[in-house]
């Protein structure tokens, strides 16, 4: 198995406010890494401190041999080795789901214009999204607007996805459609670190399953054994406020 992704004794804190003590993770090519754990324990935190986000007071993050210094100088080509996608989805309200699309590609890494629209469309289409390129954001759905966000994290080729809660502002009726476009992503072999509240989806998608706890990473498992003989009492703790 090749490491793609190590995070190594990684220190976080806001001012006086530990927020990752010690965590260290590898994930490898391919994976598919689940974070679940209660909120405000640093799950965000973590996410944004591997996309160069934060700057963190100590450990190392490394990708692909690329050891990250934040906070990043601008022109430092690392974020765009990385696709995150969020619970709000940040399209740009005036351009349209096509040019929302095509920016980054365009403008950062200076692709041909013909090439980045047919993968736009492509891409789209993937998603069931053809009929909207020329929609503004406001014109679609909250499950559609995130849809176009994995799109728009896709086209950058990106060696690692990471995804913050993605379906957590969404109607219920929406949560599936994005689940089901992340299942298929896993499908094709995609490196994802993934942070849900979904415990169904969790446990269907996860190679391995991180839970973290207080600022730090309690239990790594196979999902089969978390989910029926977590080996933590927080883990056990945590995973009864699920059932009802
Ligand atoms: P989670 O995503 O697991 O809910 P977060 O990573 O968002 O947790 O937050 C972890 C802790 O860090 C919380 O106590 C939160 O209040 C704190 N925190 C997050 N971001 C900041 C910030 N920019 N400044 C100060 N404290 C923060
Ligand atoms: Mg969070």
């Amino acid at each position: 198995m090749e490491e793609i992704l190590k995070v190594e004794h990684l220190h976080k804190s806001f001012e006086n406010l530990t927020v990752l003590e010690d965590v260290s993770l590898t994930v490898n090519k391919g994976e598919v890494v689940v974070i679940v754990g209660p909120s405000g324990c640093g799950k965000s935190t973590f996410l944004r401190c591997i996309n160069g986000l934060e700057d963190i007071q100590d450990g190392r993050v490394i990708l692909d041999g690329q050891t990250i210094n934040p906070p990043l100088q601008k022109g430092d080509n690392y974020r765009q080795r990385i696709g995150m996608v969020f619970q709000s989805y940040e399209l740009f309200p005036h351009k349209t789901i096509l040019g929302n699309i095509m920016l980054a590609p365009i403008k950062v890494q200076k692709r041909d214009k013909n090439e980045v629209r047919a993968e736009a469309e492509q891409l789209l289409e993937k998603v069931g999204l053809s009929s909207k390129k020329d929609n503004y954001p406001r014109q679609l759905s909250g499950g559609q607007k995130q849809r176009v966000a994995i799109v728009r994290a896709l086209i950058m080729h990106p060696e690692i996805l990471l995804f913050d809660e993605v379906t957590a502002a969404l109607d219920p009726e929406m949560v599936r459609e994005v689940l089901d476009v992340i299942l298929e992503l896993a499908k094709q072999q995609r490196t994802m670190l993934i942070v849900t509240h979904e415990m169904a989806f969790a446990r269907a998608i996860a190679d391995r399953i991180v839970f973290m706890d207080g600022g730090s990473i309690i239990e790594v498992s196979e999902p089969e054994r978390f989910f029926t003989e977590p080996r933590t009492e927080r883990a056990k703790r945590f995973l009864k406020t699920f059932e009802y």
